[in-house]
């Protein structure tokens, strides 16, 4: 009961936010908005500048994905302990995308899953910090490069209809919904379905992450050309074991799509690969 109460208070100061954000547009506005919510880091909390950005101590603290990484799994080769890297026409491919080949076709994300990253994902998920999906979604813009600007469309993964009724969000909508406004392209906001509803993943071993989500998602009726021959970005907060975006990506496969990238904005890395 304490919890819903507090959840409640959560997400109304998070939309009265977001409204005081959205007509902050002229500079008597914007004062008495950061008169009212003063701008604080999204990852520690002390007073900056302006919204939606870190701190430069917590900027620092990210460890953002560069170049060089598997060109498929997306992961960096710093991360990589077998070290397996295979040019196959010219780009870097690890060896373990070469033994196990997912469902998609490449998979790019903003940032490691811990520390602030980890917070921020966290944040998004669980208290509905909409003024979050922005900053993100941004960076993720950037990690998704020409796979984002040269796509047919955007797919959210999508929450089962009772969860996304008892939560009212779903964190994945939100910044697929930015990457569209971001990038000019289509979102496609309800091609995908989640039509079993899945236990939480929290906790599961990676076995049983795979069960769980198997058959979970279905192209909606209707909706089969979104998908048929297009180059789709399906988009999620944080890829973990891969059991989700694998499950999607795969109904999108046999549904036709000619190309899958998966663009996350955190990376969980388990150590070794
Ligand atoms: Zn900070």
């Amino acid at each position: 009961m304490g919890d819903d109460a507090d959840e409640d208070l959560h997400r109304s100061s998070a939309s009265t936010l977001g409204a005081a954000l959205g007509v902050a547009t002229s500079g008597l506005f914007r004062k008495a908005a950061d008169f009212v919510y003063p701008p604080v880091c999204a990852g520690c909390g002390i007073r900056i500048g302006r919204h939606g950005a870190l701190c430069p101590s917590c900027w620092n603290s990210v460890k953002f994905i560069e170049r060089p990484f598997c060109d498929v799994l997306g992961i960096p080769f710093a991360f990589d302990h077998e070290a397996g890297l295979a040019g196959e026409g010219g780009r870097l491919v690890s060896a373990k995308a070469i033994a196990e080949p997912p469902r998609y076709d490449r998979l790019r994300a903003v940032a490691i899953h811990e520390g602030v990253a980890r917070r921020l994902v966290h944040g998004l998920k669980y208290r509905d910090r909409t003024d979050l999906a922005v900053m993100m979604a941004m960076w993720m813009q950037r990690a998704g490069g020409e796979h984002l600007v040269e796509c047919d469309g955007i797919l959210p993964v999508p929450l089962h209809w009772t969860r996304f009724a008892l939560r009212k969000f779903n964190q994945s909508a939100e910044l697929a919904r930015h990457l569209a406004k971001l990038s000019g392209r289509p979102l496609l906001p309800s091609t995908l379905k989640r039509v079993k509803r899945t236990s939480r993943q929290v906790g599961l071993t990676a076995k049983r992450r795979q069960d769980n989500v198997r058959a979970a998602f279905s192209i909606a009726h209707g909706h089969e050309a979104d998908v048929f021959g297009k180059r789709l970005v399906l988009v999620d907060d944080v890829h973990t074991t891969g059991a989700t975006v694998s499950s999607a990506a795969a109904v999108l496969k046999r549904a036709g799509a000619a190309e899958v990238t998966v663009l996350t904005f955190a990376l969980a890395i388990s150590a070794p690969i």
